[in-house]
């Protein structure tokens, strides 16, 4: 028996066209972008000029799988082979990780919370060098891989529900459901704090996202036993493609048995990634950046201005300890 409310739901999204976006995109851009308004004055002028590229390069590190054979394994880790929680066997390091297992090995089980210590630390690099282009560039990569490491089929073997008969949820948690009511999310975080200790702040992006593995996979197990199979999936193009994709039926229900799991996630990867940006340009000596630059006059999307003006009221509220 499906509860009333969930047949509302249901007729209301059955009439509702899915929009067709690329796959993961728009979490990448939305994290990116919002991570600009966690940060101080000092590195909120340098970050909201360069708002387009930062939210632009927010996927070129998923561009990169094609050409770079060492990309991939940096997007995921499988935290199994390392025993069950709390994955004692996990090193911290990348040298102690290389200590205890080939790099081969690693490889094949993903990389992703070494490869964000790297980022980071190329970062704060780029920072004391003052090198305007790299700054750029790692900041977006940092954000990418700090995205990955908040959703729990990037920490898990059973990356795409491929072991539990629940092929296609990848998409499904981190594309279709943002997708679909990311634009109601509240994406004020807070600002950016100074990160005490960086690697255990990612070990424990990447230890929540595990935790959350089985409530992603059970309710999916849910929505099955809600509605019947002919309703699971429709066709959709992609491109010139005519492919079966979850239905907005399943997508919503989906999202209303995980309840705010997204949300929290994709705000916990806005504050996380502002705070390791600030870290980093503290932690370099706080370089001075072209504070002097306006943000652009034109070509400003709609809503630009709006953030703005949040992003001050944040700040003032903030200073008045609110
Ligand atoms: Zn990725
Ligand atoms: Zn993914």
């Amino acid at each position: 028996m499906i509860p009333r409310f969930f047949l509302f739901v249901l007729f209301f999204v059955a009439s509702v066209p899915f929009k067709a976006y690329s796959w993961g995109f728009y979490g990448h851009r939305m994290i990116n972008r919002a991570a600009i308004f966690t940060l101080p004055p000092e590195l909120f002028t340098f970050y909201r000029y360069h708002l387009p590229y930062l939210e632009e390069e927010a996927t070129a590190a998923d561009r990169r799988r094609g050409s770079d054979p060492l990309e991939a394994p940096r997007h995921f880790i499988d935290l199994e082979r390392y025993g069950p929680p709390p994955y004692v066997l996990l090193p911290p390091t990348w040298k102690e990780a290389v200590a205890c297992y080939s790099e081969e090995e690693l490889q094949s089980h993903g990389i992703l919370p070494w490869h964000i210590q790297l980022v980071y630390y190329r970062l704060t690099e780029a920072f004391r060098l003052g090198d305007r282009d790299r700054i750029l560039r790692l900041s977006a990569d940092l954000g990418h891989y700090i995205a990955d490491a908040h959703v729990p089929l990037h920490v898990t073997h059973n990356y795409n529900g491929q072991l539990t008969g629940q092929h296609g949820l990848h998409a499904l948690l981190e594309s279709r459901i943002p997708e679909l009511v990311g634009s109601d999310y509240d994406l004020l975080t807070g600002k950016a704090v100074v990160v005490e200790r960086v690697r255990d702040l990612i070990w424990d992006c990447i230890r929540e996202s595990a935790g959350f593995v089985p409530l992603v996979l059970e309710a999916d197990c849910r929505v099955r036993d809600s509605i019947p199979e002919d309703d699971w999936k429709v066709p959709e193009m992609r491109g010139q493609t005519r492919v079966m994709a979850y239905s907005p039926t399943y997508s919503m229900l989906y999202n209303r048995f995980l309840g705010n799991l997204m949300e929290e996630r994709m705000r916990s990867a806005i504050h996380r990634l502002g705070s390791l940006w600030f870290t980093a340009w503290v932690e370099a000596g706080q370089p001075v950046l072209e504070t002097d630059v306006k943000p652009p006059e034109q070509g400003l999307e709609a809503g630009d201005s709006k953030d703005i003006d949040r992003h001050l009221s944040q700040i003032h509220r903030c200073a008045e300890g609110k």
